[in-house]
C-alpha cells in the first residue's frame, strides 16, 4: 500500500492507522531531531502531491480487510499541511469510518486562513512547539526562509480560537538546547497563550538528523514535565505493529518510511523475522543506524 500504513502502537493514541499524503521527506522544516534524517526537499508551496481519490480508494480497500485500529492518523513522511485539499481528505476519511481523525503536524502553516479552514473537521490536532523565539526556532526547526517564529506562533494562537476539536501540543526536548529552566519557562509562556487541551514532552528516542542531538537527563525531563504541566512520552509504545498487507516486507518498508523501526520490533512483531532482517540489511534503500545501543532501520533519504 502506498498511502496507508501500520497499524502502529502509539502511547497517546492507542492503535494508530496512518495515512500519508506527502512524498518522502518533503517538508518546510529540517528539524535537528528529525527521525527521517535531514530535509533535502524543502518546500513551502502546498500541492496535491497525489490524487485524493487514489488515497481514499486505498483507505477503503484497507477497511474491507479489517478495522482493528483506534484512530486514523494523518501523518507523513514529510509535513501533511503541505497537502491540499486536506479538507476533502479529512471529510473523505470521515465518510468511510467513524474512528477519530488525528492530524500530526509541525504546525507551521496555521497563519494561513485557508489551512485552518481545511483542518477544521479533524478531531484532534497535534502540533509541535519546541522553540520560544526566532533564534531558537532557526536553531531547532530550521524552517524554510519565509516562515518566521512569529508567523508560525500566531498561526497556532489563531487555530486555538477557531478550532472546535482538541489540540494536543508536543514539545521535543533536546539536551542542552531547550531543556533548561530558562528555556522551559519561555516555552511555558508561549504555551499558556495558546492554551492547548494537553501538552506532551517528547525526547529523541529514534536516530536524529544531527548526530549531536541527545536525549536530556532524567532530571531535565522531570523539570520540563513540571514546568510545562505536561505528560511525557519518552518511552517506546510496546503495543503490536500489525499489517493486513499480504506482502509483509512491503508493509515494513511502508512503516519505516514514516517511523524507523528497531531490530527488536521486527523480531517481536513479524513472522519469519530473520529473513526480513537479512533482507533489510541488504536493501540499499534502507539505512541501518546504531543509536543508544539499539539497531534501527530507516528509509534512506537519497535526495
Ligand atoms: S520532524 Fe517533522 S517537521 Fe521536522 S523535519 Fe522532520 S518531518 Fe519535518
Amino acid at each position: 500500500m502506498k498511502y496507508v500504513y501500520g497499524v502502529v502502537p502509539s502511547r497517546r493514541l492507542g492503535k494508530s492507522l496512518g495515512i500519508s499524503p506527502i512524498p518522502f521527506k518533503v517538508c518546510n522544516y529540517s528539524c535537528i531531531y528529525c527521525q527521517l534524517g535531514k530535509t533535502h526537499n524543502m518546500r513551502i508551496k502546498r500541492e496535491t502531491f497525489y490524487p485524493l481519490e487514489e488515497i481514499l480508494d486505498e483507505f477503503e480497500k484497507y477497511l474491507d480487510l479489517g478495522n482493528d485500529f483506534d484512530v486514523v492518523t494523518i501523518v507523513s513522511e514529510g509535513e501533511p499541511l503541505l497537502y491540499t485539499p486536506l479538507d476533502r481528505l479529512i471529510n473523505g476519511i470521515k465518510k468511510l469510518t467513524n474512528k477519530k481523525v488525528v492530524l500530526i503536524t509541525n504546525g507551521s502553516l496555521f497563519f494561513e486562513e485557508d489551512v485552518r479552514n481545511e483542518v477544521k473537521n479533524c478531531d484532534i490536532i497535534m502540533p509541535t512547539l519546541d522553540a520560544w523565539d526566532e533564534e531558537s526556532f532557526r536553531l531547532i526547526n530550521r524552517p524554510v526562509g519565509t516562515i518566521t517564529f512569529e508567523k508560525m506562533y500566531n498561526g497556532l494562537c489563531e487555530l486555538r480560537k477557531e478550532f472546535k476539536g482538541e489540540i494536543w501540543l508536543e514539545v521535543m526536548l533536546i539536551k542542552g538546547v531547550n531543556d533548561n529552566y530558562e528555556s522551559l519557562k519561555k516555552i511555558k509562556e508561549k504555551i499558556d497563550e495558546i492554551n492547548p487541551d494537553k501538552v506532551f514532552v517528547n525526547v529523541p528516542i529514534r536516530p536524529p538528523a544531527e548526530e549531536w542531538v541527545k536525549i536530556p537527563e532524567e532530571q531535565n525531563i522531570s523539570l520540563a514535565k513540571k514546568i510545562l504541566n505536561a505528560s511525557t512520552i519518552e518511552k517506546y509504545a510496546e503495543g503490536e505493529f500489525k499489517t493486513l498487507n499480504s506482502n509483509v516486507y512491503e508493509a515494513i518498508i511502508g512503516i519505516i518510511k514514516r517511523h524507523p523501526l528497531r531490530l527488536e520490533d521486527i523480531q517481536r512483531n513479524f513472522k519469519n523475522s530473520e529473513k526480513i532482517i537479512k533482507k533489510l540489511f541488504n536493501d540499499k534503500n534502507v539505512e541501518k543506524c546504531s543509536y543508544n545501543g539499539k539497531i534501527f532501520f530507516r528509509f534512506k533519504n537519497w535526495r
